[in-house]
């Protein structure tokens, strides 16, 4: 990876325009290092929104902001068809027919398993080209596992394909095929891929766990949800304190938490894998107000501030029933 990234900035070292296409994580992270070091950066996004696909709105909408305010050009709800030149990206064109010169692409979309070794050694794989396994991460054969990117991926609340490939996933995979290779072990298994998001712009971090506004309304989840901002130290006067966000979406009937959106300094990628621990283990808003959570006053929001904690506080007061 480090040689191929080598590679990639050397090649850009003569150029100043590059469009890099398609806003997701890496497209605004590969964007924002390269406005860093003085390059004239367009990003563009079919969708709304960058980061759209992880986030709802509100969060997504904060990202994009702060990418602009750094120097980022960007360009969302504009698809891009064609890249123009020949054998040298010189220009795009869009949907609608509009051109836009630049000097150099970088395409930040779509990724797929590459699973060629296996077909080719005939063990079943999806129509997605992922290579089939159960929830032990056993192949057909029984003397094969399969775990990460290339591995049969389910979604944790529906069960239903999931296209996400992440490092946490690939981790949990790796370590629960390694506890039943010799024997089985039937409460090791994979429960299912959450999406566990996080990224960095600046001194700001984003953060998701589990299922968003939308995906919950797509999904026809009944839910509410809650927010809250406060601040990670106390008092709110000490040098590095953040604001920090807090969104949470909770299923209606049950106050079980489905998901968490987060925003503020660096702290919150901790903070994401709380809300991941939260989502994984089906904890309940009444679990959040009711739970002991440790505070310093460098390190923390205050014990009576704690936006985590605010914001369960916030969408059980929406609950039919309150929890506490
Ligand atoms: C730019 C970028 C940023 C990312 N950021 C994050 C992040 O912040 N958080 C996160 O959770 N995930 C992130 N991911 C995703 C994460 O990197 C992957 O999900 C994870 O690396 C998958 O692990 P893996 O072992 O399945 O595959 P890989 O890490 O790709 O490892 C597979 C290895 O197998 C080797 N290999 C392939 N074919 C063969 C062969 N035939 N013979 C021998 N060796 C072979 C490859 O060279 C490679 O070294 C990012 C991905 C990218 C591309």
């Amino acid at each position: 990876m480090k040689v191929y990234l080598d590679d990639i900035q050397k090649s850009l070292e003569n150029f100043k325009k590059t469009v890099v296409i398609g806003a997701g994580f890496i497209g605004v992270e590969i964007s924002d290092e390269l406005n860093k070091v003085g390059k004239e950066i367009t990003l563009i996004e079919k969708l709304p929104n960058v980061l759209r696909l992880a986030f709802d709105e509100d969060l997504a909408l904060r990202a994009e902001n702060l990418i602009k305010e750094r120097g980022v050009k960007v360009i969302t709800g504009k698809g891009v068809t064609e890249i123009n030149g020949n054998g040298m990206a010189n220009g795009i064109t869009f949907e609608d027919g509009q051109t836009m010169e630049t000097e150099t692409v970088i395409l930040a979309m779509d990724y797929h398993p590459n699973s060629v070794l296996v077909k080719e050694a005939g063990l079943p794989i999806t129509d997605k080209g992922f290579i089939k396994v159960d929830d032990y991460m056993r192949t057909e054969n029984p003397d094969i596992f399969a775990v990460g990117d290339c591995a049969e991926k389910r979604d944790f609340f529906t069960r239903k394909p999931c296209p996400v490939m992440l490092a946490s996933t690939a981790c949990a995979e790796a370590r629960i095929a390694g506890m039943n290779l010799f024997k089985l072990s039937a409460i090791k298994t994979f429960i299912g891929t959450i999406s566990i998001f996080s990224t960095a712009i600046g001194d700001t971090g984003f953060g998701v766990a589990g299922i968003t506004e939308n995906m919950a309304k797509a999904e026809n989840f009944d839910i509410v949800t809650g927010s809250f901002e406060g601040i990670d130290r106390h008092p709110g006067t000490l040098n590095d304190t953040h604001k920090q966000f807090v969104k949470l979406i909770v299923g209606k009937e049950s106050g079980v938490i489905l998901g968490g959106e987060v925003t503020g300094g660096l702290s919150i990628g901790e903070l994401t894998n709380t809300l991941g621990i939260i989502v994984q283990n089906k904890m309940t808003l009444n679990a959040l107000l009711t739970a002991q959570i440790g505070t310093h006053t460098l390190l923390t929001a205050s014990p009576a501030g704690y936006p985590l904690v605010k914001a369960a506080d916030n969408a059980s007061s929406k609950l039919f029933f309150r929890v506490n």
